[in-house]
C-alpha cells in the first residue's frame, strides 16, 4: 500500500489506493489494466477528481488521465473534435475555441475532465440542448480484457456515453460541437410564486435559463441567456470580468475565513440575518445583467460571483436530482412549504439558495440524468464546515421530497439519503452491458458510491485553518484567471 492518501476537490472522500498510475499513452493503459487482471486488482480512473461521492474511490490501482489532455482530431467543418479522455473541460473549451468551436451547454466550473464529466452526466442549463454526455459521438475505451475498442452505436456507446466510470477506462471521446456563438445576459428578479408560475414558459421560449432561489425571503432570480453570432464583449462584460482578475488570492482567503465566521453567526441568529444575507445572495447572482460576451465565458461567469466554492473552508455539498420539467410546479410549491415549516421551528439551511436547472430530453444515454424525460435539476447546497449536524435533518427532509417525486440524484453529487436507483429506467440495460464487458467486476467496487459518505457531523476546524494557509489551495482560481485573460 502506498502512504499517500487520494482525495476529491471537495475534500469529504479520502482513501489510500494500492497505488497511482499516471499513464501518457494507451499502451499504458492496456499495460495497467493487464496487470490489474493479472494480480486480480480493481481499477478506477480519475479525471478532475471534482466528484463528491465514492465515484472514483478504490483500495486497487487508482488510474490518473491527467497526463493524456490532448486534442487529436478536428473536423471544422461539421464541428467533430477528439480529445484524449483526460483534457479538462477548460483545456478544450480554449483550444477549440481557437477553431470557431464551443461546447452547446455548459455547467458550472472547467476543471473536470471529458470522460469523468460524461460519466456522470454533467450539465449545464437548456431546454434545447442536453447534457455534455449528449455531445458523445464515440468513445475508445481499454476494457478488462485489455483489448482497445470504439463505441459509436447501439447499448454499448449509450452506456458509454454515462459510463459511471464502471465500464472501462476512457482513453478518447469524439465529440459534435456547434460554431462559436456569443450569449447575453438577462436577470429577471421575480417573488417565488410569480416564478415557479412562469419558470416553464421561459425555459421553453430562450436558449439557456436556470433560476435561484432564495427561500427565506422567497425571492428569485432568473437567468436568461440568448444566443447570437459570435461577437465582441460589451462593456458590462469587460467590466465584470476585470473585477474578477483585480481580485488578489489574499481576498479569496479572507473572504473564506469571514463568510465561515459570518455562517456560524447567521445560524446563531437567522431570523435577525437572513433579510441581510438573501440580499447578499440576491444581489451576487445578479451581477452578469446586461452582459453580452463569448459563451463559455458566460456560461462561467458563475466563477466570478462563486470563486471559492471548491475550497475546504467552504467544503459545500451540492445535492442535486433530475425531475421530469412537468413535475418541476408542483415540486418547488411542496418544497417551499416544507422550508417555510422548518423555518418556523427556527431551521435554517446554512447556505441558503436552491438552484434551479434544466436539460432536454434525450435517449442517447441509458443512466444519464435527462434520459427519456425533459429534465428540471433542483439542486440544494450545504456548507459542510458550517454546524453541519444542524442541517443534516433539513438536507434529509427536502431528500425525501425529491425522492417522492421520482428525482434521478446526480451521479457526481452528494447524497444524504440512500435509496435504489429505480428511478433510472434504463439501469437494467446498463447493467446487462456492464457485465458483458467487465465480467469480473474489475472497474466496480462492492460498496455503492454513495454510501458511507463522511457527513462532516462535526466541522473539522483545524483542518480548515490550515487549508486557509495553505498555498496550493486557491490554485483554480489561478488557473481560471489564465483561464479568462
Ligand atoms: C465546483 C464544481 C462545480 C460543478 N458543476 C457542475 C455543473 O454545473 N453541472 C453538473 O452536472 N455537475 C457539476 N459538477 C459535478 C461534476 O461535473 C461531476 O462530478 C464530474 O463527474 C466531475 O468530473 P471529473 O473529471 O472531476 O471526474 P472525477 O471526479 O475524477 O471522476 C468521476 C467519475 O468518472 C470516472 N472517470 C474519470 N475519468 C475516467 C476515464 N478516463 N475512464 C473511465 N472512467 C473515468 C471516475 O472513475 C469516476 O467514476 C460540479 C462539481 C464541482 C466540484
Amino acid at each position: 500500500m502506498t502512504e499517500a492518501y487520494e482525495e476529491n476537490a471537495w475534500k469529504n472522500v479520502r482513501f489510500r489506493p494500492a497505488r497511482v498510475a499516471r499513464p501518457e499513452t494507451v499502451d499504458d493503459v492496456k499495460a495497467i489494466v493487464s496487470e490489474a487482471r493479472a494480480t486480480g486488482q480493481k481499477v478506477k480512473a480519475v479525471g478532475g477528481r471534482h466528484s463528491m461521492n465514492h465515484a472514483f474511490r478504490t483500495e486497487g490501482i487508482l488510474v490518473d488521465l491527467s497526463k493524456m489532455r490532448r486534442t487529436l482530431f478536428l473536423d471544422k467543418e461539421n464541428g467533430v473534435v477528439e480529445v484524449e479522455a483526460g483534457c479538462t473541460l477548460g483545456d478544450a473549451v480554449v483550444a477549440l475555441a481557437e477553431h470557431k468551436l464551443h461546447f452547446p451547454s455548459l455547467g458550472s466550473w472547467y476543471t473536470q475532465s471529458i470522460a469523468g464529466a460524461i460519466a456522470t452526466s454533467t450539465h449545464g442549463s437548456s431546454l434545447a440542448y442536453g447534457s455534455l454526455s449528449d455531445t458523445v459521438l464515440e468513445v475508445e475505451a481499454i476494457l478488462a480484457d485489455g483489448s482497445v475498442q470504439r463505441f459509436s452505436n447501439g447499448d454499448e456507446a449509450k452506456a458509454m456515453r454515462c459510463h459511471l466510470g464502471r465500464l472501462g477506462i476512457l482513453t478518447k471521446v469524439k465529440l459534435q460541437l456547434r460554431s462559436a456563438f456569443s450569449l447575453s445576459c438577462r436577470i429577471q428578479s421575480k417573488s417565488a410564486p410569480e416564478a415557479f408560475q412562469q419558470i416553464l414558459d421561459t425555459t421553453r421560449s430562450n436558449d439557456y435559463v436556470s433560476m435561484l432561489w432564495i427561500p427565506d425571503s422567497d425571492r428569485t432570480c432568473t437567468r436568461v441567456l440568448t444566443s447570437g453570432d459570435d461577437g465582441p464583449p460589451n462593456q458590462a462584460a469587460m467590466d465584470l470580468e476585470q473585477r474578477y482578475l483585480d481580485r488578489s488570492t489574499l481576498s479569496f482567503r479572507i473572504e473564506d475565513v469571514l463568510f465561515f465566521g459570518l455562517g456560524h453567526l447567521y445560524l446563531a441568529f437567522p431570523k435577525l440575518l437572513s433579510p441581510y444575507y438573501s440580499r447578499r445572495v440576491e444581489e451576487a447572482f445578479c451581477d452578469d445583467d446586461g452582459v453580452i460576451d463569448t459563451s463559455y465565458r458566460v456560461f462561467l461567469y458563475d466563477q466570478y460571483r462563486e470563486p471559492t466554492e471548491n475550497h475546504r473552508l467552504r467544503m459545500i455539498m451540492n445535492v442535486e436530482y433530475a425531475f421530469d420539467v412537468a413535475q418541476l410546479k408542483l415540486l418547488l410549491n411542496e418544497l417551499r412549504t416544507r422550508l417555510a415549516d422548518l423555518r418556523e421551528q427556527r431551521h435554517y439551511l446554512n447556505y441558503p439558495r436552491v438552484h434551479v436547472r434544466f436539460a432536454k430530453k434525450s435517449d442517447a444515454t441509458l443512466v444519464g440524468l435527462n434520459t427519456d424525460r425533459d429534465t428540471a435539476y433542483v439542486g440544494i447546497y450545504v456548507v459542510g464546515s458550517v454546524r453541519h449536524k444542524s442541517q443534516i435533518p433539513i438536507a434529509e427532509a427536502i431528500e425525501e421530497i425529491f425522492l417522492r417525486f421520482g428525482g434521478r440524484p446526480h451521479w457526481g453529487k452528494y447524497r444524504y439519503l440512500t435509496h435504489s436507483y429505480e428511478a433510472y429506467s434504463g439501469l437494467e440495460r446498463f447493467e446487462i452491458v456492464r457485465r458483458a464487458l467487465d465480467p469480473e467486476d474489475m472497474f466496480s467496487e462492492e460498496a455503492d458510491m454513495f454510501q458511507g459518505l463522511d457527513r462532516f457531523e462535526r466541522a473539522p476546524l483545524g483542518a480548515m485553518l490550515r487549508s486557509a494557509c495553505d498555498p496550493d489551495e486557491y490554485q483554480e482560481i489561478k488557473c481560471l484567471k489564465r483561464f479568462v485573460s
